[in-house]
């Protein structure tokens, strides 16, 4: 058994995609360190956390004396990251963490690597906005550039009204204007890559968000035919190329007939990929840990049809969900709040049809 099968795994912040990285992680023999300001996060139950802000020197003293360091959220201090990087490796590379924390930067770099992505342009001022909105035209959403996430800190605008309105709500902070895209439906490529470079893809899985939040994802992707999946991979293989890429990385895409439009990337292990734990061959967590570790990938091939439902806010009647079958109930730890997400429900089924019926038992607890 190789050393690295014993290391100990720095990880910043400790909800539930750490907790579940150390899930995976315990068969391997790994140890984690979480570090993570709010108090009794989900994944301190499974392992050490510092409840201390990310750019502490006391945590980063101590997440340097770990053999890898890695992020399960994307808002971590990139100069805290740089920072540490110097003492210990810190996977993915801060780079990737600086793109994916400004939609600016990120969609940028879409254009650059030739990833079809909506049109934007960036908006600092009254004058801008209304500048950006004459050349993009209605609707269109309106996004603050960092620290934005599950629909937080956006508008769409489709009237004038809408304009003045979203100025007033999000006009203090930085932000880019997006043409709304009338999309046939969300998609997501979760992929891993090695530090040798060996790079596995799970198939694209289909999304579907509620004031968006991700509520179910689909995977495989529904009618996913091999030059989607093809066309997807080609956006991704050319971002972990730009980036330098080691861990997993999810991008996100409007699917709009035959085009892919890039909407954002996770420079992390993401909700669309929850399915793999029971789903796939070897789940997003653990070739994340294989990747940042230096060790070889799991083939990432689905097991057959299955489904993730997202429980938000909300509590579930354990033995009502298990008793569906072949349905797997992860339950975060956290106490229910409107529009939090404390668990989820991985179904599985020989084929579509019994997917289908399997689902609509389950609607019926959530
Ligand atoms: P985001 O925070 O950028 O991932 O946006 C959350 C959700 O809002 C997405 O998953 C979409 O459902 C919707 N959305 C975001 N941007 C656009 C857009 N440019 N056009 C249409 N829908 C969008």
């Amino acid at each position: 058994m190789s050393e690295r099968a014993h290391s100990l795994v720095g990880v910043f912040g400790a909800g539930q995609l750490g907790r579940m990285l150390a899930l995976a992680g315990y068969p391997l023999g790994l140890r984690f360190l979480f570090v993570d300001p709010s108090e009794g996060s989900p994944a301190s139950a499974c392992a050490e956390q510092l409840a201390l802000d990310y750019g502490d020197e006391q945590a980063l003293t101590r997440l340097s004396s770990c053999d890898v360091v890695t992020y399960e959220f994307e808002n971590v201090p990139v100069d805290a990251v740089r920072r540490l990087a110097g003492r210990v490796p810190c996977f993915p590379p801060p780079r990737a963490l600086e793109v994916a924390q400004d939609r600016l930067a990120e969609k940028t770099c879409f254009q650059e690597l030739a990833i079809e992505t909506p049109k934007f342009a960036a908006v600092s001022t009254r004058a801008e906005l209304d500048a950006a909105v004459a050349a993009i035209g209605l609707p269109s959403v309106l996004k603050t550039r960092r620290f934005g996430y599950d629909g937080k800190g956006q508008e769409v605008l489709r009237t004038a009204e809408d304009v003045d309105r979203a100025w007033q709500t999000l006009g203090q902070s930085a932000l880019i204007l997006e043409a709304f895209v009338p999309f046939d439906r969300e998609l997501s490529l979760v992929a891993a890559r090695a530090r040798s470079g060996q790079t596995v893809f799970y198939p694209l899985v289909q999304n579907r968000h509620g004031d968006g939040i991700l509520r179910e994802t689909r995977a495989p992707a529904p009618n996913l035919t091999p030059e989607l999946q093809a066309l997807a991979e080609s956006y991704v293989t050319r971002l972990l190329g730009e980036l330098d890429y080691v861990g997993v990385l999810a991008l996100e895409l409007f699917q709009v007939g035959g085009k892919l439009l890039a909407n954002e990337f996770a420079p992390r292990v993401h909700n669309s990929g929850h399915w793999t734990i029971e789903g796939a061959v070897t789940s997003q967590f653990e070739n994340h840990l294989r990747a940042v570790l230096g060790l070889p990938l799991g083939p990432a091939a689905a097991l057959g049809p299955a489904a993730m439902l997202n429980l938000i806010g909300q509590s579930v009647d354990a033995e009502a969900v298990l008793a569906v079958p072949d349905a797997h109930l992860h339950w975060y730890g956290k106490e229910p709040r409107p529009g939090r997400k404390v668990g989820h429900i991985t179904v599985r089924a020989p084929d579509w049809a019994t997917l289908d019926e399997r689902l609509t038992l389950l609607a019926k607890l959530l």
